[in-house]
């Protein structure tokens, strides 16, 4: 596991690379560029449906490196987040329009919901924001917090007052410089809550609008420029990883959405939204497990009879994605199994 690497990435980056002048020889960079190879899980949106305990167990048995959340954990659900603060994994999250739920612009008298949320997630909260891993070779970029989808910016005045953002292109322009300041030699890793525009407007489509009749593609505009731009920099082959949510698996009206794009230049998009991600095995379909709404009682009982979890586990070896996998983690009392594994990439090769 990274463990404290996420905390302190710049002392990792001094240990793991020597300074120039004493680099023992030219193929050192070279050399540098092989053996990525890490295991991140991606906690698609929460709504809720989270229990630190019965989470932590599942992630013992998966083991990742970094685990990924792209947002709406609640409706402003400060305890929640902090719950997921208090994660003993390597992390980073962006918060979701829903997380933003109440709040249109940051308070001056008392600290609101989004300003909270924010202090507890700190610098995990990838927000335009980058975080280094040189012993994994990884960049994790941040896009645009609280997105909704769609034409419009949503809560323009909170993005404006804390990352001086005002339109899409200055977005757009924000996530391009954060990416491009990554080592050269790093994987670079796109989180957002919402995904780009310009894959597909069927309303199965991984970011298509599937509330209305004709569909819709319901990606974000500033990603979509902001990945082209990194593309035609040429500084990384292409970003191999756009991670999000917003657009859940299960359409409005039957059905389920494809969950993962590889385009021809082979950046993998993949929407992590299963929701909801946990399912208790006494049938209920509920916020089982600690979700901070329902009873105690009900919690115990659903514990006790056991849930299974969802994450989206992506594999990485030898600096490429080998395999995406759609797991399904069974969490009964302290035994934890893999209770289902759908795979949906493995080198290449698209599956669902
Ligand atoms: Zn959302």
């Amino acid at each position: 596991m990274l463990g404290a690497l996420g905390h302190a990435p710049f002392i990792y980056f001094l240990s793991a690379f020597p300074p120039p002048s004493i680099v023992p020889n030219p193929n050192f960079l070279r050399f540098s560029l092989m053996a990525i190879s890490a295991r991140i899980a991606v906690i698609g949106d929460v709504h809720g449906y989270w229990d630190l305990r019965e989470d932590s167990k599942a992630l013992q048995l998966l083991q990742p490196d970094l685990v990924l959340f792209t947002g709406d954990f609640g409706e402003e659900n400060v305890e929640l987040v902090r719950s997921i603060a208090d994660l003993k994994f390597a992390k980073a999250a962006i918060l979701g329009n829903h997380d933003a739920w109440f709040t249109p612009c940051f308070s001056q008298e008392k600290k609101d919901g989004v300003q909270l949320q924010l202090e507890c997630l700190g610098e995990n909260h990838i927000g335009y924001r980058r975080m280094d891993f040189p012993q994994q070779k990884l960049s994790i970029v941040g896009g645009r917090p609280f997105s909704h989808g769609g034409k419009a910016m949503f809560r323009k005045q909170l993005l404006s007052a804390r990352y001086g953002v005002k339109d899409m292109k200055a977005s757009a322009k924000r996530i391009y410089e954060t990416a491009i300041g990554a080592p050269e030699d790093h994987l670079v890793i796109i989180l957002a809550h919402n995904g780009p525009t310009g894959l597909g407007s069927r309303a199965d489509d991984i970011c298509g609008k599937d509330w209305e009749y004709g569909g819709g593609d319901w990606g974000d505009e500033d990603l979509e420029q902001a990945i082209s731009k990194l593309k035609e920099n040429g500084k990384f082959h292409v970003p191999p990883l756009v991670v999000f949510g917003h657009m859940h698996k299960e359409l409005t009206y039957g059905g389920q959405r494809k969950m993962i794009v590889v385009t021809a230049d082979n950046t993998i998009y993949l929407n992590g939204a299963i929701v909801p991600r946990v399912t208790s095995y006494s049938g209920e379909e509920g916020k089982v497990g600690g979700n901070f709404t329902s009873s105690e009682t009900s919690c115990t009982q659903s514990v006790s009879r056991g849930t299974k979890r969802a994450f989206t586990v992506v594999d990485i070896s030898d600096g490429k994605v080998d395999k995406v996998t759609e797991s399904w983690i069974s969490v009964v009392g302290d035994e934890t199994s893999s209770d289902e594994a759908n795979l949906m990439y493995q080198s290449g090769i698209s599956k669902c």
